[in-house]
C-alpha cells in the first residue's frame, strides 16, 4: 500500500495512492501532515468526491471508532504525509472516557452513518477543508501524533533509561540509582519525560515502555554491581497503576530478578499516591510485590491531594519528598517546617527517606543537620548513560577508596 515501514508513526502516500476503501475495516485514522486526500463514496458504481483534506484535518476515524467497515474511500491527490492513529489507540481513549461522553460518541456515529452523505438527483458537494481544526483540536492532535510516535519509537528501541545517583546524606557515598526514561525523538529532539510518560500512562502503552525500562534497569544493576562487588547497590524503578493493575506484574518482576542474579530488595518501585485511588487489582499487587520483598517508596510525597489514611493502612518502605519542599528549604521558614515534619513522621513510621532535588552545598548541610537518609539531586549527579554511570562507579569504588 505504501513506502513506510511497519514503525514509522509517519507514512507517506505517492499521488493517486489508495490510502483505505470504502468496505476495509478501519484499522487506522490519519491526520494529514502535508498534502492533499480526496474522500470519494461510490454511488452505483461510479465515484462520487465528497470532500478534500488538506494538512491538519483528520480522516478515517469513523470506521477506527465504531469498528463498522469504511463507508467511504480516500485516496492522495498530491504527494501527502499521514500520521497515522491506530484503532487501538482511538478505542482505549473511548473506553476510558466518561459513560456521557461514550454514549454520546456512539449516537452521533450512529446519526453521522444513518444520514445519506449524496444527493443523487444532484451533484455532491466538494468541500475544502471540511475538517480543519481548531487550535483546541490542535493541542489534541499534537497529543495523538506524540502518542504514535512514542509507539513506533517503543518498536524502534528509542527509549532507555538514565541512571541519577541516590546518595547516603552523610557521606555523600553513593547507594543506588533512580531509572529515569529518556526519549531522543527524530523530529522532536528530547523530549520530557514528565510530558511523555504522562500520555504513555493514559493508555496502556505504559505497560511495554514499562517492561522494558524494568528490564533494562535490572540488567544494568546487575552490571553496575560488578563495579563494586562488597555492597548492594539498589534500583528505584518508577510504576504507574496501570503497570501494577497487570496481573503478571509481580511475577515478570521476579523472572527478571532471578535472571540478572539480583536480591528483590535491591529493586525499589516508586509509586505515587494515585495509586491508593485506582484499581484495587493495583494495590493487591503493590503488597504482594512488598511481602516478595521488593521495596515500595511513595514518590512526590507531599505534594498529592489525598489524605494520608491510606498509611494507616498500607505499609511502604519509604518517602521520597519532593523536590519543591528542598527548593525553599533555605528561603522559606515553612517549607522547612514541613520538610522536617515529614521526616520525622516517616521515621517515627519506620521509614526511609529520600529527598529530591538537592542543588546546593546550603541546601546539603541543612538536610543533614535535619536527619534525613538518602538525597538525590544536580549536587550529586544528573541522570546518566549507563557508560557514564560505569564509569562513575570504577572511579568512585576502586578498592583503596572503599
Ligand atoms: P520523578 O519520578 O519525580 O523524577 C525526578 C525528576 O526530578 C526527574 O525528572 C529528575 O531528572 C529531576 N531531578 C532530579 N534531581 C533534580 C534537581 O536537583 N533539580 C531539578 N530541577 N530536577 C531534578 P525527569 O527525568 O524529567 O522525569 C520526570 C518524571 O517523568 C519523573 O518524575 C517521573 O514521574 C516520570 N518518569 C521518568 N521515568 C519514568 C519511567 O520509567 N516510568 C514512569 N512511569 N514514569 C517515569
Ligand atoms: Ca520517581
Ligand atoms: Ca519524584
Amino acid at each position: 500500500m505504501s513506502n513506510w515501514g511497519p514503525s514509522s508513526a509517519l507514512k507517506h502516500f505517492k499521488v493517486g495512492e489508495i490510502i483505505f476503501s470504502e468496505g476495509d475495516p478501519g484499522d487506522a485514522a490519519y491526520i494529514i501532515e502535508s498534502g492533499r486526500v480526496e474522500v470519494a463514496v461510490s454511488v452505483d458504481g461510479q465515484p462520487f468526491p465528497l470532500r478534500i483534506l488538506t494538512s491538519g484535518d483528520v480522516l478515517g476515524e469513523m470506521a477506527v471508532m465504531d469498528t463498522a467497515p469504511r463507508s467511504a474511500s480516500a485516496k492522495a491527490i498530491e504527494e501527502t504525509v499521514c500520521v497515522a492513529i491506530s484503532s487501538r489507540q482511538i478505542s482505549e481513549r473511548i473506553q476510558g472516557a466518561d459513560p456521557i461522553v461514550q454514549l454520546l460518541v456512539t449516537t452521533l456515529l450512529h446519526r453521522i452513518r444513518s444520514t445519506p452523505q449524496v444527493t443523487l438527483s444532484g451533484h455532491p458537494k466538494v468541500a475544502t477543508g471540511m475538517q480543519q481544526t481548531s487550535s483546541d483540536n490542535d493541542e489534541v492532535l499534537d497529543k495523538m501524533r506524540l502518542e504514535s510516535e512514542l509507539r513506533a519509537a517503543l518498536d524502534n528501541r528509542e527509549l532507555h533509561p538514565h541512571y541519577q545517583p541516590l546518595v547516603d546524606i552523610q557521606t555523600r557515598r553513593i547507594l543506588g540509582f533512580e531509572a529515569l526514561i529518556r526519549w531522543n525523538s527524530d523530529t522532536h529532539g528530547h523530549v520530557s519525560p514528565g510530558e511523555f510518560t504522562s500520555i504513555a500512562e493514559e493508555t496502556s502503552l505504559i505497560i511495554p515502555i514499562g517492561q522494558q525500562t524494568l528490564q533494562q534497569a535490572c540488567r544494568d544493576l546487575a552490571q553496575f554491581q560488578t563495579s563494586c562487588p562488597d555492597r548492594p547497590l539498589f534500583m528505584s524503578i518508577n510504576v504507574a497503576p496501570r503497570q501494577l493493575a497487570e496481573k503478571t506484574f509481580l511475577s515478570e518482576l521476579q523472572i527478571l530478578v532471578r535472571q540478572y542474579e539480583l536480591k528483590s530488595s535491591q529493586v525499589k518501585l516508586e509509586v505515587t499516591e494515585r495509586v491508593f485511588m485506582e484499581d484495587p487489582v493495583a494495590l493487591e499487587n503493590l503488597k504482594n510485590c512488598r511481602q516478595a520483598g521488593f521495596h515500595i517508596a511513595l514518590d512526590d510525597f507531599g505534594t498529592g491531594f489525598s489524605s494520608l489514611n491510606y498509611l494507616t493502612r498500607f505499609e511502604v518502605d519509604g518517602f521520597k519528598i519532593d523536590r519543591a519542599f528542598v527548593q525553599e528549604l533555605l528561603t522559606n521558614s515553612r517549607s522547612q517546617v514541613l520538610l522536617e515534619s515529614m521526616l520525622k513522621m516517616a521515621h517515627g513510621l519506620g521509614m526511609q527517606t529520600v529527598v529530591e532535588g538537592v542543588e546546593t552545598e546550603e541546601q546539603l548541610q541543612a538536610l543533614q543537620q535535619s536527619g534525613c537518609d538518602i538525597g538525590q539531586g544536580y549536587l550529586f549527579g544528573k541522570p546518566l548513560p549507563f557508560k557514564a554511570v560505569q564509569q562513575l562507579l570504577e572511579k568512585a569504588y576502586k578498592p583503596s577508596n572503599s
